[in-house]
């Protein structure tokens, strides 16, 4: 049991009164099943009440963490709490890699894939789309598997907690790749208005920063090393030039807390995050708020962005521009089309970053953005709901899997109903 009852970030403390750790799948299946109301934690990265219970938490970062990786079925099953750091390691030692990673390494695999965080790519779909297999404990205790041919598996991969608590989670692997990443400064607002496509398109892997006040951007490109590919970036890029040293996305903060750079080729999982596993990831006393734009909409968006700029900057460590190819899975932020995240990096000021949240969430309202569902938004939860072409579909799974709605909690209530 954890007598630690806040967030990672510290502006939410958990209304939970007790967080358990069971060391056995067993004893987690009767603790569901005796427990009146209660939910999954994951490694607390979320900044909205999306984790939270009325009722007690359970982790299930003390359950055994085997990573099995199945050559012949390109998988491998991990358990639900490891951190995406841990997998990677292991699997790159054993040759396999996954397609993408989020900006840090340190979050939970179910609680990553409970959310659909995602990296950046045109061509990557989130970190959820990779789960081919989950292994669940159900409200009645039962531990069940769903995969990928399961009716119900579109629904129950992005779930927010809402069917069970996840003991495994069965990932799609690919041979294992390298990465060389290289920053360009000076990135003109102007070019990433006007070449969005082209900017997004130039790499596996494209992330935009801005600051939204000096009328520029940097840009992080993260290009897959195949074989014999004579790829070597250009000391210019659309205005932009090549950094002279290592840069950390959050101004302000130590480089060396930054993936290595400077077109030095690595592996997969040491480049495609932003972050070391070995350090604080981002500036650690901050909010975020995503938004999650049609890529149809991303340039007027962009653009709507802009005009805030004024209203944003005072309050911004950084924002952080995306993208995220289509899925299926019907809580998705990508679910039915390609999307761009718009991302803020606030300072941990919740009084002036909230009025500003809803400035952006009117400006960017005609785009039809959907709010990354762990991070701060104050959209109306009905506008939330109708972003969502299978929420019926979803409401009619969780009755299913929780007819008393046991791992219900006010956030689901807001935005499922
Ligand atoms: C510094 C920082 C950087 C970030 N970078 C990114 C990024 O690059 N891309 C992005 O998209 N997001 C990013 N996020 C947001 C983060 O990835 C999500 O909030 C994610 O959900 C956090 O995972 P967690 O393990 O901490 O889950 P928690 O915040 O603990 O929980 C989130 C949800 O997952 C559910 N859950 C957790 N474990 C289980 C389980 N075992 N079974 C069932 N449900 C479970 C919880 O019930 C809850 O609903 C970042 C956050 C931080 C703090």
């Amino acid at each position: 049991m954890s007598a630690e009852r806040t967030n990672w970030a510290g502006n939410l403390t958990y209304a939970a009164t007790l967080i358990h750790t069971p060391a056995s799948v067993e004893e987690l299946q009767e603790l569901v099943a005796r427990t009146g109301r209660i939910r999954a934690l994951g490694s607390r990265h979320s900044f909205s009440d999306v984790a939270d219970t009325t009722g007690e938490l359970v982790s299930v970062a003390g359950l055994p963490p085997p990573v099995d990786v199945d050559a012949a079925a390109r998988t491998v099953t991990v358990a639900a709490g490891l951190r995406y750091g841990d997998v990677a390691e292991e699997l790159h030692r054993q040759g396999w890699a996954l397609h993408n990673l989020g900006s840090l390494p340190h979050i939970s695999v179910a609680g990553a894939v409970a959310t659909a965080t995602h990296g950046s790519g045109d061509g990557n779909g989130n970190l959820a789309t990779a789960v081919a297999g989950l292994h669940l404990v159900r409200a009645d205790g039962e531990l069940v598997t769903l995969r990928r041919d399961d009716p119900d598996f579109d629904g129950a991969v992005v779930a927010l907690g809402a069917l069970g608590v996840v003991v495994a989670v069965t990932l799609d692997v690919v041979p294992a790749f390298e990465v060389r990443q290289v920053v360009y400064d000076d990135l003109p607002l102007r070019t990433v208005a006007e070449r969005f496509d082209e900017i997004f398109a130039a790499a596996y892997s494209v992330s935009v920063f801005t600051d939204w006040a000096s009328g520029t951007a940097r840009g992080w490109v993260k290009h897959r090393v195949e074989d014999g590919d004579g790829w070597t970036p250009d000391p210019h890029w659309l205005g932009a030039r090549l950094a002279d040293g290592a840069r950390n996305p959050v101004p302000g903060m130590p480089a060396a807390n930054a993936t290595e750079q400077q077109d030095v080729a690595g592996p997969w999982y040491d480049r495609l995050p932003h972050f070391r596993l070995e350090f604080t990831p981002s500036s650690g006393a901050e909010l975020q708020s995503e938004y999650l734009v049609p890529r149809d909409h991303a340039v007027e968006a962009f653009g709507a962005l802009a005009r805030l700029a004024g209203r944003i900057a005072p309050l911004l460590h950084i924002s952080e521009i995306r993208t995220v190819a289509a899925d299926d899975l019907w809580l998705s932020s990508s679910y039915g089309r390609d999307v761009a995240g718009f991302h803020f990096t606030w300072k941990q000021d919740p009084d002036g970053v909230g009025p500003v949240l809803a400035e952006i969430e009117r400006a960017l309202a005609p785009y039809d953005a959907r709010p990354h569902w762990g991070k701060l938004f104050t959209v109306d939860p009905g506008q939330v709901r109708e972003r969502y072409p299978r929420l019926a579909d979803f409401r009619r799974l969780r009755g299913a899997y929780d007819p008393d709605g046991r791992f219900g909690n006010a956030f689901l209530d807001r935005y499922i109903g």
